[in-house]
């Protein structure tokens, strides 16, 4: 380790996970280079959030545009990148959903999607889905359940908060398989309202359209658009949690796109504003005009430089026609993993959305965190970041930013593949 980053880590405390010991010189597009100038492909996006690619050109000049002109209005005036956001985002929302609350973090805003949801329906009751990730701040916490270690020691949460399977195919809490699959998942939920909370006392359901930290798991067609429709009939809000699939991560503005389903509520943050931070409430007028002056606040959120980033971002994701890269490197990313699955017996799984996909480890049938550690390291040690999630931390999450070229798809993969040689993890089939 870097002698400085060890001085600094005696004050930094150990809660903070930081993935790598490099240190940071400059970062462009795809690449970051260290101190001593050796560079990396990021195949991270610092956490699925550098979607237009590290220090965007047009990024970098708006936010020097508006740094030199006003930084800070906590709430006291209007200032044109807030306008034109609105406007932006009013553009590429899903219909209906055109009133935004901005705030700084993606947790403030499922914090935010949260109290919308039981002001607006006057319920108590919170659905979300065993396996999401939603946040630390003590709201969002009480849904997450990506990993047990988010919520040890910090009971009691969030009253009046459940939890109904996420419907992850490959792991399924119901010992399905996808080609017999009754959907489990979805008559549990009719279950649930028998036996724990009735409906009507349902404020939200909550889950990710394509689950991030607990797995990178797409659910099967129909699933969400069942869920949409159980919460129409029962009169509940239906949140999805765009806040890592979002902002063209899985090749659409919003991954709700890919499922035909509009929610009333929309908590959207990461690659919103290209780094910077910058998180939004998205929903529909009749919704938030039932939110009434002062119900919610914020001293930073929405600061003019953010919106000016993300205004930014927008046009240049519209501009770089990004939504299709996304997609198309995404197929030619699965396909070329799918072909590398057919012949290392360690990739148990091969799933994803654009550029938000995921790679399962396994091991006799069994997660294999300690095999994907060594691929980690060894890539990390041949110039390509990647990191893992899920709850046994065995899967890989590769979310490449959107600008992503062919060429560096290549290269990182043909890393990825000498790394499963290199330490013997991948085993030949
Ligand atoms: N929701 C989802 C789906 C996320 O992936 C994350 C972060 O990874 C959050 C909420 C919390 O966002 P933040 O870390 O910006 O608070």
């Amino acid at each position: 380790m870097n002698e400085r980053i060890a001085r600094a880590r005696e004050h930094l405390t150990d809660a903070l996970i930081i993935h790598t010991d490099i240190l940071v010189h400059k970062a462009e597009g795809v690449t970051v280079e260290d101190v001593n100038g050796k560079r990396y492909l990021d195949f991270t996006s610092g956490l699925a959030t550098t979607n237009t690619g590290h220090n965007h050109p047009a990024v970098v000049a708006a936010i020097r545009d508006q740094a030199s002109s006003f930084l800070h209005s906590g709430c006291i005036f209007y200032y044109e990148p807030l306008l034109a956001l609105c406007e932006a985002m009013n553009d590429i929302t899903p219909p209906g959903l055109d009133t935004f609350f901005f705030s700084n973090s993606g947790t403030e805003a499922v914090e935010g999607a949260i109290k919308l949801a039981r002001h607006y329906t006057g319920r108590q009751g919170i659905l979300a889905f065993t396996g999401g990730f939603h946040g630390r701040t003590y709201g969002a916490a009480s849904l997450t359940t990506s990993n047990i270690k988010y919520r040890a020691r910090y009971h009691p949460f969030l009253p009046s908060v459940y939890h109904s399977p996420y419907p992850y195919c490959f792991r399924c809490f119901f010992n399905q398989r996808p080609q017999t699959c009754s959907m489990d998942c979805l008559t549990y939920l009719e279950r649930f309202f028998q036996h724990l909370i009735p409906p009507e006392e349902i404020a939200c359901m909550i889950i990710e359209p394509v689950l991030g930290e607990g797995g990178y798991v797409v659910p099967p067609a129909g699933f969400l658009r069942k869920l949409r429709e159980i919460c129409t009939a029962r009169k509940i809000l239906l949140v999805l949690d765009e806040v890592q699939s979002g902002m063209g991560r899985t090749g659409r503005w919003f991954a709700s796109e890919h499922f035909d389903v509009v929610p009333d509520i929309m908590p959207v943050a990461k690659g919103i504003a290209s780094g910077l931070p910058l998180s939004v409430v998205v929903s529909r007028k009749e919704i938030m005009k039932k939110w009434p002056p002062g119900a919610h606040g914020t001293t930073f959120g929405g600061n003019p430089v953010s919106c000016a980033a993300a205004v930014a971002t927008i046009g240049v994701i519209r501009e770089e026609g990004l939504l299709e890269n996304a997609r198309t490197m995404g197929e030619y990313v699965l396909a070329r993993l799918r072909s590398l699955q057919e012949r290392y017996i360690c990739i148990g799984d091969v799933r994803g959305l654009g550029l938000m996909i995921g790679i399962e480890f396994v091991k006799e049938g069994r997660p294999d965190a300690e095999g994907i550690k060594r691929v980690l390291a060894s890539c990390l040690k041949r110039g390509l970041v990647m990191i893992e999630c899920g709850v046994d931390r065995n899967i890989i999450r590769l979310a490449p930013p959107l600008v992503v070229k062919k060429e560096e798809i290549d290269r990182g993969l043909g890393i990825f593949e000498e790394a499963l040689e290199e330490t013997g993890v991948g085993a030949c089939r």
